[in-house]
């Protein structure tokens, strides 16, 4: 990586009316960050978008959380309402007098500031750290699977790639009942610990071409159009942004004439030039979308996701695989870059 991150002290603004100013429990350290910490930038950035921690202040204009209570910061506006007003961004005076920005929250700091429409309520019953992988890596994985695939009981399902964001993908299949689940990966490690958190299968894409393995995998009943055997999942998730060429061949060929939907879906951030068979799209009637924080409303889904926690079926306790203090966040990040973190990892403030 280039420049090592920098820890700051900076005084936090008093909140304007729609701010919320959080002291910070716990946040997770996510992919897409590498990106933005490798991405060109004219000034300085504040990184980090999801957490748990305390309300400290409140502006004037906040009603649905106060001091004291406990809440997640997350990067979706929360309400199931599209926001009437675009949040400013959000920004801190570094001690030389220039400015760091984030286009949205900002969570690896021990306190933050963020609009109102970021903060979501906190169940008491919560634990305080790995519930901070909610606000991204599961409202992305999960959601991509629940909300954006609309993934139904005993639908099949194939989720390339098993970090923090694939797991939440795969626990979330396993919740709404679907079989068989499939985990692809190049990492045997991470197909172990991803066979324990809902996927019934695994495959070793650098033991073997993944998407013939998915179709032997997956044989169904009737013959296509073109009069071929009938094989591949319902839906297919692209969680690395590198395996679109993958996801959508490995979608079910359709039965002639029935009707059943088969959906690749986008989750991470594209890393790679498309490249897609759109006769193939065309002939099978499949879908093939992108997720943006797995559709998510905040405040609509989070409880459910908690639902899941508190059911067992969403482990947050062992997807988080390591802790780190703020001032390891360099670590943190090689960690991640270097491929060393099995689940997610959080930073766990004092
Ligand atoms: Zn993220």
């Amino acid at each position: 990586m280039g420049q090592p991150l920098r820890i700051e002290s900076v005084e936090l603004p008093d909140p304007g009316p729609f701010d919320v100013v959080v002291r910070q429990y716990a946040s997770g350290v996510c992919h897409s960050q590498l990106h933005e910490i490798h991405s060109p930038r004219a000034s300085d950035v504040v990184l980090g978008h999801e957490s748990t921690g305390e309300v400290v202040a409140v502006g004037a204009e906040v009603s649905h959380v106060g001091p004291g209570d406990r809440v997640f910061v997350t990067w979706l506006p929360r309400s199931t309402q599209p926001p009437d007003r675009r949040p400013a961004m959000a920004q801190v005076v570094q001690s030389d007098g220039s400015a760091a920005s984030s286009l949205g929250v900002f969570t690896w700091a021990d306190h933050t500031i963020a609009d109102e429409m970021f903060i979501v309520p906190l169940p008491d019953d919560a634990p305080t750290d790995v519930t901070a992988i909610i606000g991204c890596a599961v409202m992305t994985g999960a959601g991509a699977v629940m909300n954006t695939a609309g993934v139904t009981s005993g639908s099949s399902v194939a989720v390339f790639g098993v970090g923090g964001v694939g797991l939440s993908a795969l626990a979330a299949a396993q919740a709404l009942g679907a079989g068989p689940i499939i985990a692809v990966d190049l990492s045997e490690d991470k197909l172990d610990f991803a066979l324990r958190h809902g996927a019934t299968i695994g495959v070793n894409a650098s033991k073997c071409d993944p998407v013939a393995r998915i179709h032997e995998l997956t044989p169904r009943d009737g013959l296509d159009l073109m009069g071929a055997p009938c094989s591949g999942v319902d839906f297919a998730f692209d969680c690395i942004g590198a395996a679109v060429a993958q996801v959508v061949p490995s979608l079910r060929n359709k039965r002639w004439a029935a009707d059943e939907r088969a959906v690749a879906v986008l989750v991470g951030i594209p890393t790679a030039a498309p490249d897609v068979d759109i006769g193939d799209l065309l002939m099978h009637e499949k879908h093939l979308t992108g997720s943006i924080g797995g559709t998510c409303h905040p405040e609509r889904d989070f409880p459910v996701f908690m639902d899941w926690y508190r059911q067992g079926i969403l482990d947050l306790d062992s997807l988080v695989t390591q802790r780190f203090a703020l001032d390891e966040i360099n670590e943190a990040v090689d960690a991640l870059e270097n491929g060393r973190i099995a689940g997610r990892s959080i930073l766990v403030f004092d």
